[in-house]
């Protein structure tokens, strides 16, 4: 089988792990599997599990580790993702980088690459406060920072952008309180199997993709 990219980018909430994972999966023709854009499409659509995880989702906590990774593994065996795909917002918590690891070796796919980017705290909370998003295709934009072509629409789909329920300052507190206790930890995970790359995560959207490439390439 060719050699697969499996890329996985950490960060706090806001570092602009959406924003990149898009960008690279257009750029290397495979797909972006973000955790945090399927289960609210579970929500949008009404499903069962949509249902379950809607409060601790708005409140900032964690959906848990088994639904989650029910969720990639169905997902990691779709054909799109044969040669590889980028993960955003998985894993988050221990057990969860333990099943991807687990789930990639008896797939037979290349293990995971890391790239965790590094953005200041008071640069997140810019960042969540203007952030608007699609409610369709999970992409994000800022009001300042990355703005739509035409005002609060989607540049892709032409849908209505919306603020997340959980970009409220009171939910945002919460996020990165759960990152630093429950996320934060995977950086060890992956630094003591010599798998993540730290990237500045500061500067112009095509500055900061242009850092995770020549990082990976280096
Ligand atoms: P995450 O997925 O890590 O939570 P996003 O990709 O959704 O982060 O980005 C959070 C917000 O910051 C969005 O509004 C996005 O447009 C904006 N953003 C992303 N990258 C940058 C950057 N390099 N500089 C300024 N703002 C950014
Ligand atoms: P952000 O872009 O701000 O990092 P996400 O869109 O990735 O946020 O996730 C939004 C919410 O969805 C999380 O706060 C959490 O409630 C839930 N979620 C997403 N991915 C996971 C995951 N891997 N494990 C547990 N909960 C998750």
């Amino acid at each position: 089988m060719a050699k697969q990219r499996n890329l996985i980018l950490l960060g706090p909430p806001g570092a602009g792990k959406g924003t990149q994972a898009q960008r690279l999966a257009a750029r290397w023709g495979i797909p972006q599997i973000s955790t945090g854009d399927m289960l609210r499409e579970a929500r949008r659509a009404g499903t069962e599990l949509g249902k379950q995880v809607a409060a601790v989702m708005d409140s900032g906590g964690l959906v848990s580790d088994d639904l989650v990774i029910a969720l990639v593994e169905e997902r990691l065996q779709r054909t799109d993702a044969r040669e590889g795909a980028i993960l955003d917002g998985f894993p988050r918590t221990i057990p969860q980088a333990e099943a991807l690891d687990a789930l990639l070796a008896k797939m037979g796919r290349d293990p995971v690459r890391a790239v965790a980017i590094e953005v200041p705290r008071d640069d997140l909370l810019e960042r969540l406060g203007g952030r608007r998003s699609c409610p369709k295709d999970g992409a994000s934009y800022h009001i300042q920072f990355n703005p739509p072509r035409s005002e609060d629409v989607c540049d892709v789909c032409g849908t209505a952008l919306v603020t997340r329920p959980d970009d409220r300052m009171e939910a945002i507190a919460k996020r990165q309180d759960t990152y630093e206790r429950d996320t934060a930890p995977l950086l060890g995970y992956y630094e003591k199997k010599g798998a993540v790359r730290k990237v500045d995560g500061v500067g112009e959207l095509e500055s900061v993709l242009d850092r995770i490439t020549r990082t990976l390439e280096a």
